[in-house]
């Protein structure tokens, strides 16, 4: 819990560095009484105004406090998800802790720009629509990107006006509860801000029940998504949105390789970021037959320079998976690829590696059977597929051959082509000639099974976070 909240712990939760496998802390798990306890402060500490009453400047205020704390504290910050997921330091001092802080602070500035709309009536009256906080929202967490989706939700959330409940992952909760105490020191008043570090099916399913929360944004895998949704539906329809999994494609035309070293880069970060353990991981290369050859001895020549290590050290690239069960699913997936007759390109790992940690090799498979488990399933590990096709229907039908629809990159110089490919791609972010979600500005979430309800990121995040209200006002 929160610092400012009173846990009576009946759990206990774990903390493991997964590069070393020691015990780092033992926190309280959230109890089911415990989250209720919680909804029922954020409902009292929302009906009080203390937050939701501000106006919105002086909430831009507070919020922007917190970024430059968060900027403050960002190297204990990076340390806290290095050591918790095992995720390499360099990747959240360039990219987890800014981003994060960006953030914030984006939506800080936000806050006093949610405008609303005047209805097109006769003279004899006024509609007013406006956007009202929902009350209570609560946020589910994964592990891949603790710090850095507990901003996505924290900035407008709160922003907004409302009050939240932030439910971190098992493995990954001391980011979470590092910018609660942030929170407080900027300013927060109490209650608004309640981290509840538990356990998926005590905590998480407590929040998804809870009839004082209005909304609950998850991030998570397709299948707590569905269990979060039938919670709610048997509850009290809380507004979803769910972000999940993905099998996202890039796509490389004939004229790909024009993009030289560059093309082999983005496909690196796309495919290999955090271990491949990011939704949005590059996880299937879909190449033309022409170039087929060349790219996959570049890609899997660069893949397998990666240098593997201590998470913690700068040059570390690859580090471990979050868990030895994650590294068997991983294994287990290469494994019957291989049987079913697909070749498998790894370099292995070095020597050396901390024995506990659960470290798989970058490894690019190709030939692998259609319709084959490594070609459909997100694995969550550093293992991406290569297939070929002969033409642009060809690559749209394999892009589209999974129930994800999250992410695409697409590398033409031909214009027409490219945005015939972003047409026809099913996915939320496709990007051209780039591996990019996009940046704060733009919004980004899944279609199909990778997620619906509402947009993370930019303006269209306020819709997660806030209800539409009209007012009607008859004139004379
Ligand atoms: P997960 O679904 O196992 O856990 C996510 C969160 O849900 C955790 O906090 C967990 O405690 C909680 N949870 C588990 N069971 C629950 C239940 N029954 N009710 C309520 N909450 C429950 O996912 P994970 O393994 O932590 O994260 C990996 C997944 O997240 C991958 O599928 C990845 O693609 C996805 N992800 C998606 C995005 C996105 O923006 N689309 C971003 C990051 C990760």
């Amino acid at each position: 819990m929160s610092s400012t909240s009173t846990a009576v712990a009946d759990e206990i939760l774990r903390v493991v560095n997964p590069a070393t496998g020691e015990l780092i802390t033992t926190l309280p798990a959230a109890t089911t009484r415990e989250v209720a306890e919680a909804a029922e402060r954020g409902h009292r500490v929302y009906e009080g105004g203390a937050w939701s009453g501000l106006p919105p400047r002086e909430r831009a205020a507070v919020l922007l406090r917190l970024a430059d704390l968060m900027e403050r504290d960002a190297e204990i910050l990076a340390r806290l998800d290095t050591e918790d997921a095992g995720k390499p330091i360099t990747e959240c001092r360039t990219g987890d802790v800014p981003g994060a802080i960006e953030s914030i602070r984006w939506f800080a500035e936000a806050a006093d720009k949610i405008f609303g709309r005047l209805a097109p009536t006769g003279h004899e009256h006024l509609g007013l629509i406006s956007r009202e906080p929902v009350g209570v929202a609560a946020a589910i967490l994964p592990w891949n990107y603790p710090l850095a989706m507990a901003a996505w939700k924290v900035g407008p959330a709160l922003a907004a006006g409302n009050s939240l409940l932030l439910k971190p992952a098992e493995a990954t909760p001391r980011s979470a509860l590092y910018l609660a105490r942030l929170a407080a020191e900027a300013g927060l008043p109490e209650g608004v801000l309640t981290v509840l570090p538990g356990h998926g099916p005590v905590a998480g399913t407590a929040l998804a029940r809870d009839r004082y929360v209005g909304a609950l944004s998850f991030t998570g895998s397709t299948a707590t998504g569905r269990r979060i949704l039938a919670d709610a539906a048997e509850t009290n329809f809380k507004r979803i949105s769910l972000e999940m999994g993905g099998k996202s494609p890039q796509v490389l035309m004939a004229d790909a390789l024009s993009f030289g070293d560059e093309l082999i880069d983005h496909m690196i970060e796309a495919a290999f970021l955090t271990m491949g353990q990011n939704c949005t991981a590059g996880s299937r290369v879909l190449v033309h037959q022409d170039i087929a050859g060349e790219v996959i001895e570049r890609f899997t020549a660069a893949a397998q320079a990666l240098v593997i290590g201590d998470p913690a050290e700068p040059e570390t690239r690859i580090g471990p998976l979050i868990s030895h069960d994650a590294f068997k699913r991983v294994a287990t997936a290469v494994d019957s690829a291989r049987a079913a007759g697909a070749q498998i390109h790894t370099a292995g790992l070095p020597h050396g590696l901390p024995p506990r940690g659960a470290y798989y090799p970058p490894t690019v498979v190709t030939r692998a059977p259609e319709r084959s488990e490594v070609l459909t399933r997100e694995l969550f590990g550093p293992v991406v597929t290569v297939q070929t096709f002969a033409s642009e229907t060809e690559a749209v039908r394999l892009a589209n051959a999974t129930e994800y629809g999250l992410a695409a990159s697409v590398w033409t110089r031909d214009l027409d082509a490219a945005f015939r490919l972003a047409r026809g791609i099913q996915a939320g972010v496709v990007s051209v000639n780039a591996y990019s979600e996009g940046d704060i500005t733009t919004p980004f979430g899944g279609w199909k099974q990778s997620g619906f309800g509402g947009a993370e990121k930019s303006t269209s995040a306020f819709e997660q976070w806030t209800r539409q209200k009209t007012v009607w006002i008859r004139t004379r």
